[in-house]
């Protein structure tokens, strides 16, 4: 992959082992920083792109590996999970973004930016924004209008009893068997990632609720970006603070210190 070799989840006895934490957040790390020193003449946007496809290949790698050990029962046209507050990183909403504006046709466009103006509204917690009548303003006839480019969160979400997720859904009760590992790999490759944007672009990387900042991207695209390439805030409103209390800034730092990737190591 562009961003991680997957391999390592694989070989891996445990995701509880420091040191394949560590290989995930460090080749995270250190692959993004090579791509972002690539990038620096110019066409960000498609760099970015790049940083995400990376990622997205390996997570969907590591992914298929747990779905077929685990038995997950996620399967094409099951939308359940699509019903949640979706979480995402500033990248993922620029990736997705682009994506919209350049493949999809204009009214098209005005269909989603009407649907995501519904739910942006809606409080930034998890219980506000879950329900059957809460639907993702991406899913379009039970599907992922965005699929290759969905976030990291949607692409891990694997549960092994199908009649869970709907029981939960129509409950709003959110009580999912979800095979837990694929979401632990993938949150240290985007920590890596992140950590790389931070200290080597000054960006912020925050997570942000999809649908606010999805209509903010959407409405402006050239703007937002800019914005947030130059270290800005891009997504004002959007931020939903993690369940450790710790800003994702504090979380890639304290992962960078624990994997011993400090200033000077690179
Ligand atoms: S982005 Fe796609 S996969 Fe994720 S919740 Fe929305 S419709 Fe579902």
């Amino acid at each position: 992959m562009g961003g991680v070799d997957s391999s390592e989840a694989e070989n891996a006895e445990s995701i509880d082992d420091p040191a394949f934490q560590k290989a995930v957040f460090e080749q995270a790390y250190r692959q993004t920083c090579l791509q972002l020193e690539d990038g620096k003449a110019g066409a960000n946007v498609a760099m970015f792109g790049q940083i995400i496809k990376g990622r997205s290949e390996a997570i969907d790698e590591v992914v298929a590996d747990y779905a077929s050990e685990c038995g997950a029962e996620c399967v094409s046209g099951c939308a359940f999970c699509c019903h949640q507050m979706v979480l995402s990183a500033p990248l993922e909403i620029f990736d997705i973004a682009r994506h919209i504006l350049d493949t999809k046709p204009a009214p098209e466009i005005a269909g989603l930016k009407e649907r995501l103006a519904k739910r942006a509204p809606l409080p930034l917690d998890e219980q506000s924004r879950y329900g059957a009548d809460k639907p993702c303003a991406l899913l379009v006839d039970n599907r992922c209008s965005i699929y290759e480019h969905r976030p990291s969160l949607c692409r891990t979400m694997l549960s092994t009893s199908r009649s869970a997720c709907e029981t939960s859904l129509n409950a709003r009760e959110q009580r999912v068997p979800f095979i837990a590992e694929p979401s632990v790999i993938s949150f240290l490759m985007q920590l890596g990632i992140d950590y790389a944007l931070i200290r080597h672009g000054g960006l912020l990387t925050e997570k942000v609720e999809l649908s606010r900042a999805l209509l903010i991207a959407l409405e402006d695209f050239e703007s937002a970006f800019q914005t947030w390439s130059d270290g800005k805030e891009a997504f004002p409103d959007c931020h939903v603070g993690m369940g450790s209390g710790l800003s994702n800034h504090d979380l890639a730092e304290r992962a960078a210190a624990q994997c011993g990737v400090v200033k000077g190591s690179d």
